[in-house]
């Protein structure tokens, strides 16, 4: 089929970019060379694809909609260094793939404009599945992005999330126009590399943090005593004493604290 007659799918979060110069910015910021392999999610018609290829070694792309691939292998099949794959991010065994590839000994990196409706599941595949990218250069919605490179004072889940795997970026914004429909919102490319302390962490440590950090947060209007002596089923005192021998007020709100703060925390309980 041809491209002009695919109606895009806006439960596939189909908005293809199509301002040139927004493509050129976001393979600056991804500082690719021919040594790099890429793993695009949504490669959509091509438009960045193609121009990965160009500065990098391999590019690796999964796309969900059938009809795009049938496009993509017709458009692409002089590319010697792009394969497409048919599948759905979420759902394809990504360890496998890696493994296939040969990318759990080389690495690689993730250059994506990503679907929207999952963005925050595709980051977190990616930042906790066996082989994570070294780094991703993605572009999200601009409130998401600003939430994943928030600080301490304005943290929520998605910044802890992320955070305590990885350094987190604003790079720059792109504005609804640049894309083909036009979103109702603004987006953003961030940058996200891979922290690499954290592989020693295990996963018992990390589940307890996580356990600690989501009952933190489980009211927003309450304080964190409150929250953490009721999900933790702790008694207030006790939870208070150790805020306080971490230098944090009784009145402290989950989202003032950073990643280095709840790690502390947690080691306490
Ligand atoms: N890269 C293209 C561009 O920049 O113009 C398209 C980006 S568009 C925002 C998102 C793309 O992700 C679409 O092509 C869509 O079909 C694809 N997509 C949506 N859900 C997906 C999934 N679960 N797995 C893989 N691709 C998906």
């Amino acid at each position: 089929m041809k491209l002009e007659k695919l109606k895009p799918k806006k439960s596939l979060g189909q908005n293809f970019l199509k301002d040139e110069a927004v493509l050129d910015r976001i393979i600056k910021a991804a500082n690719l060379s021919k040594e790099d392999v890429v793993v695009e999610i949504g490669p959509g018609h091509g438009a960045l694809t193609e121009k990965l290829a160009q500065v990098c070694g391999k590019v690796i792309a999964i796309e969900i909609d059938e009809r795009l691939v049938e496009v993509l292998h017709t458009k692409l099949v002089d590319n010697q260094n792009i394969e497409i794959i048919a599948g759905d991010i979420l759902k394809i065994n990504l360890p496998e793939l890696i493994i296939e590839h040969g990318l759990d000994k080389t690495g690689y990196k993730v250059v994506a404009n990503l679907p929207y409706y999952i963005t925050s599941p595709i980051i977190r595949l990616l930042l906790e599945t066996k082989y994570p990218p070294t780094e991703m250069v993605v572009m999200v919605q601009k409130e998401v992005a600003e939430r994943i490179v928030a600080k301490k004072g304005a943290m929520s889940i998605l910044a802890v999330s992320v955070q305590y795997y990885a350094k987190a970026e604003f790079l720059f914004t792109v504005f609804k126009e640049s894309f083909e429909p036009m979103p109702k919102v603004d987006s953003a490319i961030i940058r996200i590399t891979q922290n690499i302390e954290h592989e020693t962490i295990t996963k018992e440590a990390t589940k307890k943090f996580f356990r600690i950090v989501k009952s933190g947060f489980s009211a927003k209007r309450k304080t964190l005593i409150n929250n953490l002596s009721n999900g933790l089923q702790l008694e207030k005192k006790l939870v208070e004493e150790k805020l306080v021998s971490l230098g944090f007020s009784p009145n402290t709100r989950a989202q003032e604290l950073g990643v280095e703060d709840w790690r502390k925390l947690a080691e306490l309980f």
